[in-house]
């Protein structure tokens, strides 16, 4: 530098030595002014992360509000759905198991049955479909005379009622089992005690003879306690329509005094209707 200096031109080396001297305090100058925008600058990060710090919290709280919200949102979905499910399920109920709704069904069938205009029946997957199993709706016990068969006559399918048929109708101890097995296997919510017009084992009864079997005489014995002190249908004398009813009524009357399962069914809302088959016009007439 002092080489420099006695070198050059005295007006130079004060020019240079000035410039070093700016330059010295410019880098100072700009030291000091960005070690003070340094500081600036981590004080407002520091002031920005404690407003962040204090912010949080309202965040969080925020999120939370939200969340439960969203829960409360999602319980009452839920609930809703539920709700919607029992009411459904509650219809179905109503719709599908009242004994006095498979009764109105079962009047339906007779219509078609009387009028010609039966459904026709899908027997081949009708058949399929019952392969694991069968729920049948009512149970029937009607006569075993051919000419009152009640899936006919109610126009009812495969699996849809469950029937137990004898001569006269009678709900003796094994017919009084399979009805006992439909109400409480099958739930079947509905018995139907069937007599019909004309009906040979109730005039077989009322006519009080002798039977030429003890398998015939059996079944007359059954009924004819149907008639003891009647003036409308007397032993002795010819079958009328009061005998069948006498001996529908008797029937029912069996079935219940007989059979504690089905009377216990019938405090739960199991249904017992009591009809009548007219064989000419092909209608079923309630009598109870
Ligand atoms: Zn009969």
């Amino acid at each position: 530098m002092k080489l420099t200096v006695k070198l050059l031109p005295k007006s130079i080396s004060i020019f240079l030595i000035l410039m070093l001297l700016l330059s010295f305090s410019t880098v100072f100058m700009s030291g000091c002014s960005s070690s003070k925008a340094s500081e600036e600058k981590s004080k407002s990060k520091k002031k920005k992360s404690a407003a962040e710090e204090e912010e949080e919290p309202e965040k969080e709280e925020a999120k939370e509000e939200k969340k439960d919200e969203d829960q409360k949102t999602e319980k009452t979905e839920k609930s809703e759905k539920a709700e919607k499910k029992g009411d459904k399920k509650d219809e179905k109920v109503e719709k599908g198991l009242s004994g006095e709704e498979i009764w109105k069904d079962l009047m339906v069938g007779n219509k078609h049955f009387v009028a010609g205009t039966h459904t026709t029946p899908k027997l081949v997957s009708m058949r399929q479909s019952l392969v694991n199993g069968q729920k049948p709706k009512a149970i029937i016990l009607g006569c075993a005379d051919s000419r009152v068969p009640p899936e006919l006559l109610f126009d009812k399918n495969l699996g849809e009622i469950f029937v137990v048929r004898d001569a006269g109708n009678i709900p003796d101890p094994v017919v009084l089992g399979s009805i006992e097995y439909a109400v409480e296997h099958l739930h079947a919510n509905l018995i139907v005690i069937l007599g019909h017009e004309s009906c040979g084992a109730v005039a077989a009864a009322v006519s009080d003879e002798e039977m030429p079997t003890k398998n015939l005489q059996a079944i007359v014995d059954r009924i004819k306690p149907a008639f003891e002190g009647s003036t409308a249908c007397p032993l002795g004398g010819k079958s009328n329509m009061d005998c069948v009813k006498l001996n529908i009524d008797r029937s029912a009357e069996e079935v219940l005094k007989q059979s504690p399962i089905i009377k216990e069914a019938v405090k739960e809302g199991l249904t017992i209707v009591k009809a009548v088959y007219k064989l000419d016009t092909g209608e079923v007439t309630r009598l109870n």
